[in-house]
Parts: C-alpha cells; structure tokens; sequence
C-alpha cells in the first residue's frame, strides 16, 4: 500500500487561492449541514509555554467518498523573528471507505491558504459590495495570504499594512506591492492603518488588543484570525461589541476565543452577541449583514474540515498532474 507525500513545493502549486476559496466555502456549507465531524482541538503547550503542539482531526463528507485526517502542528511564535515559520506541520489525509492513508502534505503551506480563503468566503458573504479600502495589521505568513485572498474576492482601492516594527510593514509593502501590481502603504500606527477602512483583517501573534472599537468606521467588516487561544485577543472589547459576531465553529469560539470570551468575561457582550457560524449564512440559515452600516465581524479560528477539503482537492489534482512522491507503508 502507498500514499503520496506532498511537499510545500507541491502544495504551493496545487492549491491556488481562487479554489480554495471555493473548496473552504463547500466544506463550511458541508458542515453546516451537518455531513462533517468536526470536534474540537486539542492545544498542549510546551513546558515553558513558548508555543503549542496542536491536533486537529475531522471528518468531511459521508463513507462512500467522505475524507478523514488531523493536522499536526506546532505554533512556536518567536520563529517570525528569526525568519523562520511560526506554524509547521503535516496534514494526514484518509479515505473513509476503506481507512487507506492517501497523503502526508505540508501543513505550513496548506494553513497559509486555507485560512486566508476562510477569511475570503467571509468577506465575500458579510462585507459590503463595494469594500474595497483594506487594513492588514499585521506582517507575517497570513498578512501575505490575506492580501491575495481579498483582493481575490473584492476590487482594492487602498492598501494600508501595520506592524509594530515599521520596517516589516514597508518591506511588506514593497514586495507584494511590487508581486501583485499595486501600491501597498506602510503607515506607522494600527489606528492610522483602520481610519475609514471598509475591509480589516486581524493577522497578528498579538495577546492585547491592536483594534479597538473606536477606530472601526460604520459598514466595515473584520476578519480576525489571530488570538486562537482562551486569554488572547487582537480586539477590545468595544470592537466586538460593536460588531455582529460570525465565526467558523460555534463551538471553538466559546471554548478557544479570546476575543470573544474576554469580552465576554469583562461584561460587555454575552452568549446571545453570537450571531451564527459562516457556513449557516452561507446556507440562509442565519441573515448575514443586514445594512450598509453595519460593523460584521468573523472570528476565524481555523478548523480541521478546512484543511480535510483543501487536501482532498490537492490529493486529487497531484493524481492528475503526477505531482508528489508515491511512498510505500
Ligand atoms: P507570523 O509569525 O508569520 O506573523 C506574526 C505577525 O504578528 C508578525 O507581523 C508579528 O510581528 C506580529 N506580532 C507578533 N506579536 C505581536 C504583538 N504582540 N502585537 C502586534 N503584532 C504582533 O504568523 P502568521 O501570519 O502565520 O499568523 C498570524 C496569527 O494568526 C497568529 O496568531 C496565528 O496563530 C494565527 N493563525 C490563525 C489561523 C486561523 O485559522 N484562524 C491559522 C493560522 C494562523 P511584527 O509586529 O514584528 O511585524
């Protein structure tokens, strides 16, 4: 028995950003449905809590031609300032059927796309039509990604990046204004790269708030993808009050986000600012934004069903392509 090794290489080339929006939207609307097993993660932190060893299983679709499989990462943030990847892994992907392992892929490459993609089927659903004035705050491996996702699913008009050291924002600014063919603007503080935005994305290893509700202009939406753990935010809890809250999964939201829970705990919002999961307003089960000036915010927490979709549709057009070294159990 075999199965198929995919590097970050393989990855990188199979999956662009334009499927996997598509890919990351079924799965979410496949889970809303309810033909999806999607438990929470596990999240051990290492003995001096200078990162995490993350397990995150599931299963997508039914046994006649459903997936399953779990990442395996470690989340080790100080990696970004020696250079390195601060998410590293590998995905292992099953068929149901039969219980055959079918790949061993690159977990860094696949987290980078899939959850800028979430982010993408939560703008495409809850921003206004014409956002178009976007913030990134943030400068790591999901600022690069987020930019191609929004531009991928809204028409830019302005580009601001914020970082705390201004010398990563205007190498940002530079490189992937010069990758993707328009101007990047590094501005030097977070309010400064918010004021008037219509589109935020929260893309920071941040434990304290970066936005604050104040800042937020009526009718913008946030995707906030940072602070994936209980006492971690990137949002006070003005902003969150101020939004109408979405997220990927109900339960990891009340169990692993700190932007909602603290705000919770603080006492600005309770159990009922939850407005429902993305794949059910993808699904009309639940309204999505309801008027231009409205604030919508996505609290993305990343989770398993994403990866599962985005390696099936690797795993098969690395069948296609020849892509990808065959490996004997
Ligand atoms: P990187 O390590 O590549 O980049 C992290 C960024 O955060 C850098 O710009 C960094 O530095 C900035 N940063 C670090 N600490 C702080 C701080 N205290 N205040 C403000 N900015 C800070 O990480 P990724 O881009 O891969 O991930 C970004 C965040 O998203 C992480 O929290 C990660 O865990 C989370 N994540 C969420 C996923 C999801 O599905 N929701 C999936 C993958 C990641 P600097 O300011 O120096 O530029």
């Amino acid at each position: 028995m075999s199965f198929l090794f995919l590097n970050r290489e393989d990855v990188e080339s199979l999956l662009t950003m334009a499927d996997c929006i598509e890919v990351v939207e079924e799965s979410l609307r496949i889970l809303a449905r309810g033909d999806a097993v999607q438990p929470l993660r596990s999240a051990l932190w290492m003995p001096d809590r200078h990162g995490l060893l993350v397990v995150m299983p599931g299963m997508l679709g039914r046994a006649e031609d459903g997936v399953a499989g779990a990442k395996v990462l470690t989340v080790v943030p100080d990696n970004f300032t020696r250079g390195e990847d601060s998410h590293q892994g590998l995905v292992l992907l099953f068929d149901q059927k039969r219980g055959r392992p079918l790949a061993l892929f690159d977990a860094g490459a696949v987290t980078a796309i899939r959850t800028a993609a979430a982010s993408a089927v939560a703008t495409r659903a809850l921003a206004r039509q014409d956002a178009g004035d976007l913030a990134i705050l943030g400068t790591g491996v999901q600022a690069r990604s987020h930019l191609e996702a929004m531009r991928s699913v809204r028409t830019l008009r302005r580009v601001r990046v914020w970082s705390r050291n201004f010398e990563h924002a205007r190498r940002l600014a530079e490189e992937e204004g010069a990758r993707l063919g328009f101007a990047v603007e590094p501005v030097s503080t977070a309010r400064e790269a918010v004021a008037g935005a219509d589109l935020i994305c929260t893309v920071t290893a941040a434990t304290a708030p970066v936005l604050l509700g104040d800042w937020i202009s009526p009718g913008a939406h946030v995707n906030a993808v940072g602070a994936c753990t209980p006492n971690a935010r990137e949002l006070d809890a003005a902003a969150v009050a101020k939004a109408r809250l979405f997220t990927d999964r109900k339960e990891s939201l009340f169990a692993e986000a700190g932007d909602f829970l603290l705000a919770r705990a603080e006492g600005t919002i309770d159990d009922s600012h939850f407005q429902g999961e993305l794949g059910d307003v993808l699904e009309a089960k639940v309204p999505g934004r309801r008027s231009d000036d409205e604030v919508t915010l996505f609290k993305s927490l990343g989770i398993a069903v994403e990866d599962l979709a985005a390696g099936r549709f690797i795993y098969e057009k690395a069948l296609e392509s020849g892509r990808g070294a065959s490996l004997a159990l």
